[in-house]
């Protein structure tokens, strides 16, 4: 097994990616700063920050897809829990107030505001926002070799209904935007959000059941066609499977498409999770599945987040073993209010990941599966 440090070398020289991750949820709904790294902590704390411009220098990422994501305002009726986080959460209160798209705006602008001042305070690595992919290519080839943040946005119910929302989105830098979440928003049907046996529907929480038969709707195919037309990555994560299977369709291999962060369904069988078919269309077209860092997806509901590392690498395995070491990338979904495993708290432990995967896998397998498939599918797909 190759030691830690040697991992850390290795990543050295590779790029290495987050394709899902929501520090702007941190930073813009409950105030954390950017450049203050928390104690590693075990413990589920969805307020607390992990991915940190430290914790993200220290575990070497230099392309993190920050995803935005607006809550829902159907979680107020079908989650009791976020009524009373709301009333001591003013972050929280105002974005389910608002707007979804002038909130989407105002987290974009408030979390580039929190990069510009961690840059400041920090004396280790520099984070750039690359808007294009002028900006992508040229924060590439700095010597300083700095973070590159990109944004996404996360469910569709940020358009507020309109393409001329989707267009804005796409000028201010928006590089890719996950169709579904929770809720349906008119773009595409959801699955449900939270695996089924999860604790949190003991409590009474997510009872709201969504219709997996449903495909996308006509503004849904609209937006699709635009995207593709754009150059704007499409992330099918959360997305019906039979809208998924209209959208290969309708993409017929042109454009990379992307499950962000999700497991194979050969661990864990959920339409949530990368199918057989998902997986033939993605290869086909040269997208990207991002492998979640949560056993809930990984294996299903499960007591402990003690050997995720090892989910991680045996999802890997598998899709491997389907034809897809082209397609595999990382989408951790750090700070999207989820419990992490306890062997990958935060991106400073992304070295572990790397060592793991090198005892498995060869180099240069390890160095697409780290960042070198998802820099490709990138360029491939952002932008004409
Ligand atoms: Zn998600």
């Amino acid at each position: 097994m190759p030691t830690l440090d040697e991992a850390r070398r290795f990543q050295a020289d590779c790029v290495v990616a987050d394709l899902h991750a929501h520090p702007a949820l941190k930073t813009e709904i409950v105030r954390r700063k950017f450049w203050e790294r928390p104690s590693a902590h075990k413990e589920f704390a969805p307020t607390k920050l992990r991915t940190s411009l430290p914790s993200l220098d220290a575990g070497g990422i230099n392309l993190l897809f920050s995803a935005v994501y607006v809550p829902e305002k159907k979680l107020r009726d079908d989650c009791w829990l976020v009524r009373p986080a709301s009333w001591f959460t003013p972050g929280l209160a105002r974005a389910l107030k608002g707007a979804p798209f002038e909130v989407t705006c105002n987290m974009i602008t408030g979390f580039e505001e929190a990069v510009a001042v961690a840059n400041q305070r920090t004396d280790g690595r520099k984070a750039i926002v690359a808007r294009s992919r002028a900006e992508l290519e040229t924060a590439l080839a700095d010597p300083a070799r700095p973070m590159v943040v990109l944004h996404t946005v996360e469910g569709a119910h940020s358009l507020g209904g309109t393409l001329a929302n989707l267009r804005t989105l796409f000028e201010q830098g928006v590089c890719m935007l996950t169709l579904a979440h929770f809720y349906p928003n008119g773009v595409s049907p959801p699955v449900a959000g939270v695996p089924r046996d999860h604790l949190i529907r003991k409590l009474g929480c997510f009872r709201w059941k969504p219709d997996l038969d449903a495909t996308l709707p006509t503004l849904g195919e609209s937006v699709v066609k635009a995207m593709l037309d754009w150059g704007m990555l499409i992330d099918l994560t959360h997305t019906t499977p039979p809208a998924r299977r209209r959208i290969y369709e309708i993409n017929q291999g042109r454009r990379p498409l992307v499950m962000s962060h999700v497991g194979s369904t050969r661990l864990f069988d959920d339409p949530m999770n990368a199918s057989p078919t998902d997986i033939e269309a993605i290869v086909e077209c040269q997208g990207l599945i991002g492998v979640i860092f949560m056993t809930d997806w990984l294996i299903g509901p499960h007591p402990t987040n003690a050997d995720t590392l090892a989910q991680v690498v045996a999802t890997i395995r598998a899709l491997v073993d389907q034809g897809a070491e082209d397609c595999i990338a990382l989408g951790s979904d750090f700070d999207g209010m989820t419990d992490p495993p306890d062997d990958l708290r935060e991106p400073a432990d992304i070295p572990r990941l790397t060592q793991a995967l090198l005892e498995s896998f060869t180099p240069e397998q390890v160095r697409k599966f780290i960042g070198g498939n998802a820099l490709r599918a990138l360029r491939a797909g952002w932008g004409r």
